[in-house]
């Protein structure tokens, strides 16, 4: 299955990834449900919405500093590098992704497109223009303020309720359209309207190598190659072997 993967990889002129949570399980990110599930009582909805954000900032803001900027172990782990190296040596490769960890840019691959925004960057909740990184710093006193406005700063990820960045996902959908192989890494691909986009590859004729421990909601067939494994450990395989086939 994977040296299949690893022939195809090599032919393939326009190939995409489109990356899940899974892609961040070994870099010590857990998903929003499982095993993390209410955190002091506040559910996924309430940490990521906006009504949240305005009720109890302080809360919500604790949440994403120790989610990210002071969580312990958030670094890319050797799939973010294998990738890093595959996108060097193809010279084109976007990467599309539902994570909101900024770890594809901080692995150093570039054409990154976050569709659900990026938790490393936040503005002001009352729109003024004011935009900032994140660091510890930044998040000593919490809620962080809007230097320019004084009101609450809020990450920039796309929080319940909200539209998706209209040219991101539009971008997207039209790489979907026009690749000729995309990898699918540690999605469920149930989150529309996200999840739509290998399901576009795939109406196109694209072949989709998907990298997951578990079966998803992609149809099997012979457009699908799946290799069951950890995004930790099959990408480096895959790209060694794609490197020296
Ligand atoms: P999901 O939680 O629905 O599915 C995760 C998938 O990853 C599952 O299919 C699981 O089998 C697979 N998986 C688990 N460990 C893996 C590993 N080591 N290697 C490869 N695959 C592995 O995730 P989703 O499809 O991305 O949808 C969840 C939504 O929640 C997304 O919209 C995302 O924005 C958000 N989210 C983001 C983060 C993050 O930024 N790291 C974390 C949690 C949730
Ligand atoms: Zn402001």
């Amino acid at each position: 299955m994977i040296s299949r993967a690893a022939e195809l990889l090599r032919e393939s002129r326009n190939p995409v990834v489109f990356s899940g949570a899974g892609m961040s399980r070994e870099s010590g990110m857990r998903t929003f449900r499982g095993e993390e599930g209410l955190w002091k009582e506040y559910s996924p909805e309430q940490l990521s919405s906006l009504s949240g954000l305005r009720s109890d900032p302080e809360v919500v803001w604790e949440w994403y500093k120790m989610r990210l900027i002071t969580g312990d172990g958030i670094v890319p782990h050797a799939g973010y590098k294998a990738l890093t190296f595959l996108q060097k040596k193809k010279g084109t490769l976007p990467v599309i992704t539902q994570n909101v960890d900024g770890l594809h840019k901080l692995s150093g691959q570039t054409d990154v497109l976050e569709i659900h925004g990026s938790m490393r960057t936040a503005s002001c909740l009352d729109r003024c223009g004011f935009f900032t990184e994140l660091n510890p710093e930044s998040l000593q006193d919490l809620p962080p303020l809007c230097p320019d406005c004084g009101a609450i700063l809020r990450p920039d990820i796309v929080l319940f309720g909200e539209p998706l960045p209209h040219q991101v996902i539009s971008r997207s959908y039209k790489l979907a359209e026009e690749c000729d192989l995309m990898m699918v890494i540690g999605t469920s691909v149930q989150v529309w309207p996200a999840a739509g986009v290998p399901f576009a590859a795939l109406e196109n004729g694209a072949t989709v190598i998907e990298i997951n421990p578990a079966r998803t909601e992609l149809p099997q067939g012979e457009n699908v190659i799946s290799i069951r494994g950890k995004a930790g450990e099959i990408l480096p395989a895959l790209v060694d072997m794609e490197e020296n086939k």
